[in-house]
């Protein structure tokens, strides 16, 4: 059994990936940086909660590659029940955390990749299936964490890979050597990038013929020389780097997200699972989509109980906490956070077993899910910064806390409900301007409208899975109607 700790994830990270670009300086000790070792022990909370006795039945799954127990995060799904479990254990991830846990990308693109190569070799004749299959039963046995990169930059809307003026704007074949192929270009909005072992690149859209060199999807390791990371900024992230980081709000953990270059990067043959195969790249993207926009109505839910927790408790603290509009606006928030969950366990019970064999969501319900993901926590946010009231926005910082001169005023005049301390008044307020106006917005509100394709996407989606064609034709058979 290979189920790593926290402790044995954050060593297996020390000295990876060098090349990494932060704030205008090129950092060779990620492991020390204030910007990114926060969104690293929110990956590591991933690996202790496999150990820990009240999550690791939900954390751990029996892998039917590696017939072993693996980190739930790793697997394969095997039944709708293992897709609920997925949730569940997104959401008591989110909650434990109150960020993004970056882990969830490259389980959904796995999963993806499984059962696309498998129907792919059999129409195609080609070997990729098996070599994921291997590929992937080593992430299990090692415990990997695996960045799934799908998101090209896509340069002008309107013109297809092949018309762009740069031919890098999505990711392609650049050239084929003997054993492997040269891939160049770039992915956004790289989710935990710099915090994981290895990147799945897919490619982003659906290809056509005559885009054969843009329908590539293969693995390398993160420290593969040609790679480029520049990290993303992220809203107050600098108080991070504060010698005391109370302002920050989320004391612990934060999300991460990189912009990653290829330049001339080998792939070796061992590692592509598809490579010009354009009739399944729309597969690939649509399931891929459908699993991340199932994730969504966990992960946001746990970060949700999260704000939820600190709306009520700032509401008891401001000891408004009994006035009706109060209670409204929290039970109003419980209802739309649930409601995402209802989403999220609704598309995973109707998962179905795909000719590969692994369990694959209920695409509309998945969409259905994830089309909500993008309103709901906006209003969360409204409702928790309503109930919050403007000191969100306005309080002074621990700095000035700190001083002998002004720090006893504000002592004094942030006091509120006795039973409270005022630092902890601060604290809760800090964390839920982190998660509505703050870093913890991005993984929170940002990625809840264009994580897994903005709203747009899920609304093509849904027309498609609606099967409206045949509500017409029930209820023109119900009224005994038929076309002239
Ligand atoms: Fe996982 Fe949610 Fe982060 Fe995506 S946004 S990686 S689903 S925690
Ligand atoms: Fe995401």
């Amino acid at each position: 059994m290979t189920l790593k700790t926290g402790d044995q994830y954050l060593k297996s990270q020390i000295g990876r990936a060098s090349e990494a670009h932060v704030l205008g300086k090129k950092t060779n000790k990620l492991e020390h940086h204030g910007l990114v070792e926060p969104s690293r022990k929110a990956v590591a909370f991933t690996y202790d909660a496999a150990h820990n006795p009240e999550s690791k039945e939900t954390l751990r799954a029996v892998s039917h590659l590696c017939k072993d127990e693996v980190n739930r995060f790793t697997h394969l799904h095997q039944s709708a029940e293992d897709l609920v479990k997925k949730i569940k254990m997104q959401r008591y991830c989110g909650a434990m955390t109150g960020c993004c846990f970056q882990r969830c990308v490259g389980l959904d693109a796995a999963n993806a990749i499984y059962s696309t190569t498998f129907d792919c070799d059999r129409k195609h004749g080609t070997q990729f299936h098996d070599r994921f299959r291997n590929y992937w039963t080593w992430i299990q046995k090692e415990d990997l964490v695996v960045d799934g990169a799908m998101t090209d930059p896509k340069g002008d809307r309107g013109r297809r890979p092949k018309d762009q003026l740069d031919p890098d704007l999505f990711l392609r074949v650049k050239e084929r050597k003997s054993g492997g192929v040269v891939i160049s270009g770039a992915k956004l909005h790289q989710t935990g990038m710099l915090n994981s072992h290895e990147i799945l690149i897919m490619p982003t859209m659906s290809m056509r013929h005559g885009e054969e060199p843009w329908a590539i999807c293969c693995a390398i390791p993160i420290d593969t020389p040609g790679v480029r990371y520049i990290y993303g900024r992220q809203a107050s992230d600098t108080r991070k780097l504060e010698c005391d980081t109370f302002d920050v709000g989320n004391p612990i953990f934060g999300g991460q997200e990189v912009m990653t270059v290829f330049e001339d990067v080998f792939v070796p043959e061992e590692r592509i699972f598809l490579d010009g195969q354009v009739d399944f790249t729309g597969t690939l993207v649509e399931r891929f989509a459908s699993y991340h926009r199932q994730s969504y109505g966990g992960c946001k839910v746990g970060v949700g109980d999260v704000l939820i927790g600190a709306t009520e408790l700032i509401a008891r603290m401001n000891g408004v906490e009994k006035v009706s509009h109060v209670r409204e606006k929290i039970v109003e928030m419980i209802h739309l956070n649930e409601t995402l969950y209802c989403c999220g366990l609704a598309c995973s019970s109707q998962g179905y077993p795909t000719p590969g064999g692994n369990y694959q969501v209920d695409l509309l319900l998945a969409n259905v899910c994830k089309l909500n993901v993008t309103r709901f926590p906006y209003e969360l946010a409204r409702l928790a910064t309503d109930v919050a009231g403007g000191l969100l926005g306005t309080m002074p910082s621990s700095a000035d806390l700190d001083d002998p001169e002004v720090g006893p005023y504000i002592r004094k005049y942030l006091a509120a409900n006795p039973n409270y301390d005022v630092l902890d008044r601060m604290k809760v307020l800090r964390l839920i301007e982190n998660l509505t106006i703050g870093a913890g917005a991005v993984g929170y509100l940002v990625e809840s409208m264009h994580g897994a394709g903005p709203p747009a996407a899920q609304r093509i989606m849904i027309g498609r899975q609606a099967q409206l064609d045949e509500k017409v034709d029930r209820v023109m058979s119900l009224l005994s109607i038929s076309e002239l």
